[in-house]
């Protein structure tokens, strides 16, 4: 049983689960700059705490050679290392010598650090102020979504709710105008059946509040894993990994050490297009990833973006923002499996 996996490129593909983070405690943060430049604050407590958190990155990854002395003092090593990490990590436009509470650098920490060690997040109130946020705003776009979808099909002659705007947002992202009208009546309904699935996934109860969501127990390292058509597969547990298969998986690097919850919101979104599947029982799938005006979307035909997961998250998106526009966190890619 291989789940569909989104790797750290954010193409999904069919793999084992992995299991390898290296360990450390919580999530790490610090009240004030620490570095060189007028921003930088260093205060003792928090250089303590970037010189112990680089002395856990390997040096491939930008960690120093010889460990730092965990003095509290910014000294030129400390800095050097900072100036190392950030150039490995970021390359010379994203390294400035300071780290910034919240910012890129003590993100990427996160990301390299964060535990493997299973997570509560009833007793992290930092991970569960970010679940939080990232739930907020996939409800919000699933409830747009399906008003979205409801008002295309209203009859004509009523009150005008958005019908016309509603149909163009279907037809930028699902091809739908390329069809004939029964046939265009049918898709509507299929992709109303869809998000009616996804406002399932929200109320099934879950460990992180509410929906099929968890916190990736495995310590896989990539970005988020479910089972195609998992919503309809209660019950079942996964054989040698123990878990169950009506779940999505979020990985813990990706979600809760980063604080683009716009981003984390469209990957949940996602992920719910293959765990729900299409009605009648067909597997959503990746035909291509990005937005509706990349190339990899464009050349789609309908019946192909009706079984591709971007597709219903990229609606979604608009009918919460109203903006057609692409967003800076859609990435382009082609997909091959
Ligand atoms: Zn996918």
């Amino acid at each position: 049983m291989k789940p569909i996996v989104m790797d750290n490129d954010q193409v999904c593909r069919k793999d084992n689960i992995l299991g390898s983070l290296p360990p450390s405690d919580q999530l790490i943060s610090i009240d004030l700059p620490v570095g060189t430049g007028v921003l930088a604050k260093n205060l003792d407590s928090d250089v303590r705490t970037i010189q112990k958190a680089l002395n856990q990155i390997k040096p491939i990854h930008g960690g120093p050679t010889v460990a730092l002395v965990v003095d509290g003092k910014c000294g030129p090593k400390t800095n050097s290392a900072i100036w190392n990490f950030q150039f490995k990590q970021f390359k010379a436009k994203g390294a400035d010598g300071v780290i910034e509470p919240g910012k890129q650098t003590i993100q990427r920490i996160n990301q390299l650090l964060f535990s493997n060690a299973p997570v509560d997040p009833s007793v992290n109130a930092e991970i569960r102020a970010k679940v939080v946020q990232h739930f907020s705003i996939v409800a919000r776009s699933v409830h747009a979504a399906q008003a979205t979808v409801l008002m295309a099909n209203a009859p004509e002659g009523g009150l005008d709710f958005g019908r016309s705007r509603a149909n163009d947002r279907l037809d930028r992202h699902f091809a739908l105008n390329t069809l004939s009208p029964a046939a265009r009546a049918q898709a509507i309904r299929d992709i109303h059946g869809v998000y009616t699935m996804y406002s399932n996934v929200l109320l099934m109860p879950g460990a992180l509040g509410t929906g099929a969501f968890e916190a990736d127990p495995t310590g896989d390292p990539r970005i988020a894993f479910t089972f195609g058509n998992g919503f309809f597969l209660q019950g079942a547990v996964h054989p040698e990994k123990n878990i169950p298969l009506d779940r999505i998986y979020l990985g813990r690097r990706a979600f809760f050490a980063i604080n683009d919850s716009e981003f984390c919101a469209f990957i949940m979104l996602h992920e719910m297009a293959h765990f729900v599947g299409f009605p009648g029982g067909g597997l959503i799938d990746d035909n291509g990833r990005g937005w509706f005006t990349d190339d990899t979307i464009s050349k789609l035909s309908v019946r192909q973006r009706l079984l591709n997961a971007d597709s219903y998250a990229t609606f979604a998106v608009e009918c919460r923002t109203g903006d057609p526009k692409k967003p800076p966190y859609v990435k382009a890619a082609t997909t091959s499996r």
